[in-house]
């Protein structure tokens, strides 16, 4: 699936106005329909960011178009969208729930059904590698094989999907379930895992849904 700048765009103030960033921290790509790939800036507060604010690139990194500096972080959507045709856009976030387990190189569980549909599965956490290094856009590539989202250890949360908008989708979710799972242990409680039957079937849908975008 393709999209637009308008659409990069529009799901960069949601992602603000979702709480999932703050100030110009996070980051947003799409793929295009010419195959280049339309990323969010460096350093442009998302209130303020317009469509003149978006940098084109190509899938190596090369800058096509606009005038300011693509994200520090590109590296990581470009290996993302490198890797896997079907996949359309690529978000990163420093969600606060998302990024305690990150910290704690602990997988978020998929213990709620529709992570399973939406993510794949558990939300795995990434081999730590530099912020903006190559390496660690190969990690976070080889982690979203068959995923929506990953953790990037000591640093944050990374999603894909087909659109934007649905990367956004999987970011917010992502977020609550860390939340939710970060809450339920605070209770004390006991976490149940979903039956495995469940989890294959559903991840079975996640995987269709992947490769026939709609
Ligand atoms: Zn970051």
């Amino acid at each position: 699936m393709t999209c637009t700048p308008e659409d990069v765009l529009a799901a960069a103030k949601q992602m603000l106005h979702d709480g999932l960033v703050e100030g110009t921290a996070g980051n947003i790509s799409g793929r295009l329909d010419d195959g280049s790939v339309c990323l969010t800036p460096s350093s442009v507060d998302y209130e303020l960011m317009t469509l003149d604010d978006l940098v084109i690139v190509d899938l190596d990194g090369a800058v096509l178009g606009g005038h300011r500096s693509p994200t520090t972080e590109k590296d990581l959507h470009l290996s993302v969208l490198r890797s896997y045709p079907e996949l359309g856009a690529v978000i990163h976030t420093h969600a606060v729930y998302a990024t305690m387990f990150a910290l704690a190189h602990e997988p978020i569980p998929a213990v709620i059904e529709e992570v399973v549909v939406y993510l794949g599965g558990e939300i795995p956490c990434c081999d730590y590698k530099g912020t903006g290094s190559r390496d660690l856009g190969d990690e976070v590539a080889k982690r979203l094989a068959d995923r929506g989202a990953a953790l990037l250890a000591n640093h944050g949360l990374v999603t894909c999907a087909s659109t934007p908008a649905k990367a956004l989708h999987n970011a917010a979710l992502a977020e609550r379930t860390a939340q939710i799972v970060w809450g339920a242990r605070a209770m004390g409680a006991t976490i149940h895992p979903l039956p495995e039957k469940v989890n294959v079937d559903m991840a079975g849908v996640y995987r269709f849904v992947r490769d026939n975008p709609s």
